[in-house]
């Protein structure tokens, strides 16, 4: 599997091709996706244990937002992604207190 790397201002000015992420066909479909990246100083907690490193690269994190082009066959590219996240946090949002009667 290629990879192929873009520069932030060109991911914000929209200047993608209009090729699917996934497979370069030609895209039908624009689905605005946020990428994140562990800030590197994060590397440092590290020595502080687990669990502070863990939550470190959770919490301090890098995000853009991007519109990517999908063909047909996979505009539901990120969908199960979406699923997993939704799955996990159910219980959290029941403990929250807006989610109480
Ligand atoms: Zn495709």
């Amino acid at each position: 599997m290629g990879a192929v790397y873009f520069e932030r201002h060109r991911l914000s000015r929209h200047h993608l091709p209009s090729l699917c992420l996934r497979c370069g066909e030609p895209a039908a479909f624009v689905r605005e996706k946020t990428f994140s990246t562990p800030q590197e100083w994060t590397t440092i907690l590290f020595f502080l244990g687990g669990l502070p490193y863990l939550l470190g690269r959770l919490v301090f994190r890098d995000r853009i937002r991007v519109p990517v082009p999908l063909c047909e066959r996979h505009r539901n590219h990120f969908r199960w992604q979406a699923g997993i996240l939704w799955a996990v946090s159910r219980p959290w949002r029941r403990c929250s207190p807006a989610a109480s009667p």
